[in-house]
């Protein structure tokens, strides 16, 4: 809970606010302050001013599900209201029908009957969420919102069309919840329960979102090829994400029933899925305390518009649609990130965001506190220096009618550094990508620390001690360098969703900050370790990419143009990290162009051309043959002739 946006590190204008001595608030006390003064003032409020409030709290649970969904992992529902309805309906159904008494038999009428309907709500919502989940969330790009709203439309269709469950009137009937022998049979009493569940929705996505899971879910939007080769079962996590949506949704839609203690489908319907939608883009996409935002603003607006606008317009009507869609269509244009970073912009001259404690550990390496943090990670033990790590035999890629590669069989040895060249589309990222799971060959064989890896995906790959890095740097720009970093020690860590939600997860995730810090420093970055990636340069940033790599303890590290926009500097020092890691016993295949860094780096070269082998040997043997010559001076590729010389 954390109004700048949940950025462990201070922003620079907090640093200066501190600095200039302005009057300073910590998020937290801010967050406590405003819960306090509504807490305060709840007995006070008109009767309306609290049904509103209570409205408020109801939308952004579901927008705070909608912000994890869409904002942070990258996903768009437009249905989300048909889940508020599942668990509106199943609570109403339970409490009133017949039928369920029956089921119920002595507790029918009692006050334990809207907990089993909330459990009906989330069981139900679960087991249909993750059915269209499985089915929806493989689609991409407009595929999946287009999805959303087929089944959004019909989930709506459905509900009004059940007899039992009162078709398109709905039922009536719905008893208020009863907590303790205490009545919540108003909306001053029910707001405080929404507004606590909200709360605590909000504290418990908070953690989810600072864990190692949470780093998982944001690095889905980032590329499920990234993802992936962290470890990440990228399609997993989409629809645990997908589902738990739902259920904020669903948990909604039960303290509606028992707020408005009737249901019927029109609150359901596909225009209130989209002004959800709109609620969690407009306050804020990628922000927890956005959707709270979003969902006060809009609603606040649609309560004036729908006050103002017949007065001013002279006849009724939905005028106030069109003023929303245009409305809509301003703010989407002017803060693309919502109105939330704006906000905490404003704010970040008072409230200044605690900076994260630097565990101790990482002052210096060894200390025993690191020691004790990092048995909490599964540690991998590197092979013997020599030992064959990778191993390709036969591997063919064909493209049609085009052969990529051509039978390339190469090997790389634990404590070797070994360098795949050649002339611009000889093959070199096909092979690369049927060596990282990342697609599979045609034919052949890859084997990878003595396993065959035919058919696995490239999680597989990282599982059994493969590191890489991206020939395009791949990095959460807007997070930190340790958080991505962090990422690339997914597998070695256990904990949860739940676990992270909760907050237990802390000894964990301080051993995966520490482990992270560590290969920062190691990496010469410890300066920037609490920076966001975007602000790095190119060449740090394949630094960090590296670092990352190295997280996740490898035995085979995979570079693919590591040294591609290093300054001469910079390059010194990659050469340096790179014969340390040699030394430590990874093996390391590097896919370069700079001729010069490969040739005093490599202990063997691997040439292609025309997704053939054409050489391999030392960096002297392979410049001293004919063919590899010729392919170079054969005009192929004039860069890498120029570095040559
Ligand atoms: P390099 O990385 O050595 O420059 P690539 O492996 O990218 O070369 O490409 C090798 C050849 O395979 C090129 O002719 C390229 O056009 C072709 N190729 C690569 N990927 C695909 C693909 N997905 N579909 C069709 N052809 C491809
Ligand atoms: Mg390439």
């Amino acid at each position: 809970m954390n109004p700048s946006s949940s950025t462990s590190a201070a922003s620079p204008a907090s640093t200066r606010a501190a600095a200039q001595g302005r009057p300073l608030v910590t998020p937290r006390t801010l967050t406590l302050a405003c819960i306090v003064a509504l807490a305060l003032a709840w007995g006070w409020l008109p009767e309306f001013t609290v049904s509103v409030l209570s409205n408020i709290g109801l939308y952004a649970l579901v927008a705070v599900g909608l912000v994890l969904l869409t904002g942070v992992g990258g996903m768009t529902s437009f249905g989300q209201a048909a889940f508020v309805g599942m668990g509106a309906y199943a609570t109403a159904w339970i409490c009133t029908s017949p039928t369920a008494a029956g089921w119920l038999g002595g507790f029918a009428g009692s006050a334990l009957v809207p907990w089993a309907g909330l459990l009906l709500g989330l069981v139900a919502t679960f087991l249909l969420a993750w059915a269209l989940g499985a089915v929806t969330l493989k689609l991409s790009g407009h595929y999946l919102p287009l999805c959303t709203i087929a089944w959004g439309l019909s989930l709506y269709f459905l509900l009004g069309n059940m007899e039992f469950l009162g078709g398109q009137t709905g039922i009536t009937g719905v008893p208020p919840l009863v907590v303790a022998g205490f009545s919540l049979a108003t909306p001053r009493k029910l707001g405080v329960v929404i507004w606590a569940v909200l709360l605590l929705a909000l504290w418990a996505m908070h953690n989810l979102l600072d864990s190692r899971e949470g780093r998982a879910i944001r690095a889905l939007k980032g590329g499920r090829l990234m993802a992936e080769s962290m470890g990440v079962d990228t399609a997993r996590h989409r629809i645990k994400l997908f589902v738990l949506a739902a259920l904020l949704a669903a948990v909604s839609g039960w303290l509606y029933a028992h707020m408005q203690r009737f249901v019927n489908p029109t609150p359901f319907n596909l225009n209130i899925g989209i002004e959800m939608l709109f609620m969690a883009v407009v306050g804020g996409a990628g922000h927890l305390w956005g959707a709270v935002l979003g969902a006060t603003l809009i609603t606040l607006l649609k309560e004036k518009l729908q006050d103002v606008l017949p007065a001013l317009l002279g006849t009724s009507g939905n005028f106030e649609v069109v003023v929303f869609g245009l409305l809509m269509l301003f703010v989407l244009q002017r803060f693309a990130d919502g109105l939330w970073p704006t906000l905490a912009r404003l704010l970040s001259r008072w409230v200044r965001p605690v900076a994260k404690a630097v565990p101790e550990a990482t002052a210096a390496t060894g200390a025993p506190a690191q020691l004790a943090q990092l048995t909490q990670l599964a540690q991998r033990t590197l092979p013997a220096s020599g030992t064959l790590v990778l191993q390709a035999d036969d591997v063919s890629k064909r493209f049609g009618g085009l052969v990529a590669n051509n039978a390339i069989s190469m090997t790389l040895k634990a404590g070797e550094i070994h360098a795949l060249i050649g002339p611009n589309g000889a093959g070199k990222s096909t092979f690369f990508n049927m060596i990282s799971g990342v697609d599979d060959p045609s034919s052949g064989e890859v084997r990878l620390v003595g396993e065959t890896m035919s058919g696995k995906p490239s999680r597989a790959f990282a599982a059994r001690g493969l590191g890489r890095t991206f020939q395009h740097v791949r990095l959460l720009g807007q997070r930190s360098v340790v958080e991505n970093v962090a990422l690339g020690a997914h597998l070695r860590a256990r904990r949860g969703w739940l676990a992270a939600a909760l907050r237990l997860d802390r000894a964990e995730e301080a051993a995966l900050m520490a482990e992270a810090r560590r290969q920062i420093e190691r990496c010469g970055l410890g300066a920037h370790a609490d920076t966001p990636a975007a602000s790095l340069s190119l060449g740090q940033q394949r630094v960090v990419e590296i670092a990352r790599a190295l997280a996740g303890q490898p035995s085979v590290l995979l570079l693919d143009e590591p040294a591609a926009g290093l300054r001469h500097l910079e390059k010194r020092a990659l050469s340096v990290l790179l014969s340390q890691l040699r030394a430590e016993g990874l093996g390391i295949l590097v896919v370069e162009h700079d001729m010069e860094f490969v040739m005093n780096l490599a202990d063997r070269i691997t040439v292609l051309e025309f997704g053939t082998v054409i050489a391999t040997g030392t960096p002297a043997e392979v410049q001293a043959n004919p063919r590899v010559l010729e392919a170079y001076l054969g005009g192929a590729d004039d860069e890498l002739l120029e570095d040559a010389r």
